[in-house]
């Protein structure tokens, strides 16, 4: 990475975002994801290229300056939250149970990233990386794992983490990525990356988010995804996105969405459910929509060989 990318990783901080729609959802599929794992006695590892801080304190700094955080998990957690329903409270339980267990008070004080939720959800013999590129941020990441044997901190090129800690010696985990995309030449290096890691953990789960600003970017961010998926020994992937509004303007993050990589088979069914009741919470806009979707492989393109 050149001077040029530093600085603009320099500028991204995501406690402006923290706990808004976006993160709730990507939260949401990474606990259902390592529930999955638990159901097997057998140790897994979660790796986390872009991790972030561990935690985000919602009342000072960044956090207050946006306030995304009250149109995204304070609609779900918290005094101003209107009570879901059994099924879909007993889907979210182990989400909001740890979100509870950071708000000891009941108040919404905390908003833990996905260092601290994987961290609280490994057990004796699971472990997790977690990587961070920004050197405040690995700082502050570094010393939000402090003591925690289970747990490597690293602060390289979220990309080069995924070569570089793929196959995990468990043979079972998940890998989630997570950049801002706020870097030219983003959407290739993520599909090498991908494509690097599947060569090398074809049975991992990996989450891969993205944001939904201009439709055309998404297009394209998928086809990569669906063309790296062709040449890798994964079933088809599953999408999972919510739009806060139709994507008219692309100046605004109108939606986000992740991709999974050998998903649990039940995250089709649970995300479907989930959505249907958390669409009208996170949005005001009656025009808000979810899908959740097989991402179909890309047609293989034909060796040069072939080509007449
Ligand atoms: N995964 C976190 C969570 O869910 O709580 C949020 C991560 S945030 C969307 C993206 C993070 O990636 C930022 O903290 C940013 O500093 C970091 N970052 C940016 N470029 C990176 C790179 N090339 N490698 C690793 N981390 C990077």
């Amino acid at each position: 990475l050149g001077p040029a990318h530093l600085g603009r990783i320099m500028n991204y901080r995501h406690a402006f975002h923290a706990g808004n729609f976006a993160d709730v959802i990507k939260h949401i599929v990474l606990v259902l994801c390592i529930e999955h794992l638990k159901k097997k006695p057998a140790p897994f590892r979660v790796i986390d290229t872009h991790a972030g801080i561990g935690r985000y304190r919602l009342h000072t700094g960044e956090a207050t300056r946006t306030g995304e955080w009250r149109d995204g998990i304070a609609r779900l957690f918290g005094p101003e939250a209107a009570p879901l329903s059994p099924a879909i409270a007993a889907l979210l339980k182990p989400y909001l149970d740890l979100i509870s267990a950071e708000n000891s008070s009941g108040a919404l004080n905390i908003y833990p990233g996905s260092p601290a939720i994987v961290q609280s959800m490994l057990r004796r013999d699971d472990r997790f990386i977690a990587n961070e590129l920004h050197p405040e941020d690995a700082k502050a990441l570094a010393a939000a794992m402090k003591g925690d044997k289970a747990v490597i901190t690293s602060a390289i090129d979220g990309y080069t983490a995924l070569k570089a800690h793929l196959p995990p010696k468990e043979r079972r985990g998940l890998v989630l990525v997570d950049p801002p995309f706020e870097e030219p030449g983003e959407l290739i290096r993520l599909t090498e990356g991908l494509a690097e890691g599947l060569k090398r953990f074809a049975t991992g789960t990996f989450a891969l988010w993205y944001p939904i600003k201009d439709p055309k970017h998404t297009t394209r961010f998928k086809r990569a995804i669906a063309e790296v998926t062709a040449h890798a020994d994964v079933p088809p992937a599953l999408e999972v996105e919510m739009f806060l509004r139709p994507p008219r303007n692309p100046a605004l993050l109108n939606g986000a969405g992740l991709v999974v990589i050998n998903p649990p088979f039940t995250l089709y069914a649970d995300m479907n459910a989930i959505l249907t009741e958390l669409l009208p919470r996170l949005s005001d806009n009656p025009e808000a929509t979810f899908s959740v979707d097989a991402l179909p492989k890309a047609p293989k393109a034909p060796k040069p060989a072939d080509k007449k």
